[in-house]
């Protein structure tokens, strides 16, 4: 909450310009580019000890990771990865060959989605610090906001939502899914799961004025995860999206013809009248409020 409202007060603060599309709010910025697509910018960055322990991660996975969630702020816009920038603070516990490491997991994620390195910065720190700053573009048509959804738009997830604890350093992002989705039919928002479904849906509430309500027996979860847990716990990365009955009815008819993408997309809620406020709904259909409060990060 404390980060949310910090934001909040950021965003105030940074002036509006024409050619930002989108600034402060969004997995990522949008900013004009050309007639046919914009550009888009986000940066993520993984501290030691908070996102991370050198205790249970390898450099390398360190490394593949701090791209990894950039990329996926990428995807829930709907776009495609291009540039990273990557700025690392290194502790003195830290040599040149763990440096390497860390750079053999980044160039390895890169390679395979096709991003190229083209910058940085090294300093000295406290802590292992890994700054990535992401360069992407997203054709206009297929550029998705966390601003449009609308009262009576289905909730959907990719899933099932694997526990974040266990797969945060190796989850794929959901960039084949986002694009898929974007190039055929009319997303009306999109986020990656962060923080847990609660919070990131409440994202989406906030920022397009409207409720929901969440089926809790409908989300899909993997062994061993508590519905809880798939709320309240994040760093999971699937996507969170909204469209209308009728593209999810186009969209599960055309899913049912075909083998990819078969048991990937699923229907958790709907988004209500923002009076109506943000609820899960239980099996014997008790309504809880959810709550902003996810995975902390300050
Ligand atoms: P995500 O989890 O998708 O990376 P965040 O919750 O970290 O998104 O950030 C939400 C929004 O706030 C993004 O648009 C991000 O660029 C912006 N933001 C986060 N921290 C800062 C900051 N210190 N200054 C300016 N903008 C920020
Ligand atoms: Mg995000």
């Amino acid at each position: 909450m404390k980060e949310i409202k910090f934001i909040e007060n950021i965003r105030a603060r940074a002036a509006a310009e024409k050619d930002v599309i989108a600034g402060i709010g969004d997995d990522a910025a949008v900013l004009k580019h050309d007639s046919k697509q914009h550009l888009l910018w986000a940066a993520d960055m993984l501290v030691e000890d908070v996102h991370f322990s050198l205790k249970d991660a390898s450099f390398n996975k360190i490394g593949r990771k701090a791209v990894a969630v950039n990329i996926s702020d990428i995807a829930a816009m709907g776009g495609v990865p291009k540039y990273i920038t990557v700025s690392i603070g290194v502790p003195p516990y830290v040599k040149i060959r763990n440096l390497n490491n860390i750079y053999d997991g980044i160039f390895k994620i890169c390679k395979a989605y096709g991003i190229c390195l083209v910058g940085g910065d090294t300093n000295r720190s406290g802590k292992l610090v890994i700054d990535v700053s992401i360069i992407g573009s997203v054709e206009k048509k297929r550029l998705v906001l966390r601003s449009a959804a609308k009262e009576g738009d289905i909730i959907l997830v990719t899933g099932p939502i694997p526990d974040g604890r266990k797969t945060h350093f190796d989850f794929t992002p959901r960039l084949k899914e986002a694009r898929f989705l974007t190039g055929k039919y009319k997303i009306s928002s999109m986020i990656d799961i962060s923080d847990g479904i609660a919070p990131d849906i409440g994202r989406i509430c906030c920022q397009s004025g409207v409720g929901c309500v969440i089926s809790e027996e409908a989300v899909p979860l993997s062994e061993g995860l508590s519905i809880k847990d798939a709320f309240y716990y994040g760093e999971n990365f699937e996507l969170l999206f909204t469209m209308s009955p009728k593209e999810a009815r186009r969209l599960f008819l055309d899913l049912s013809k075909k083998n990819s993408f078969k048991k990937v997309f699923f229907v958790i809620g709907e988004i209500t009248n923002k009076n109506k406020g943000m609820y899960s709904r239980g099996k014997e259909g008790v309504l809880k409020k959810l709550k902003m409060e996810g995975y902390r990060h300050i």
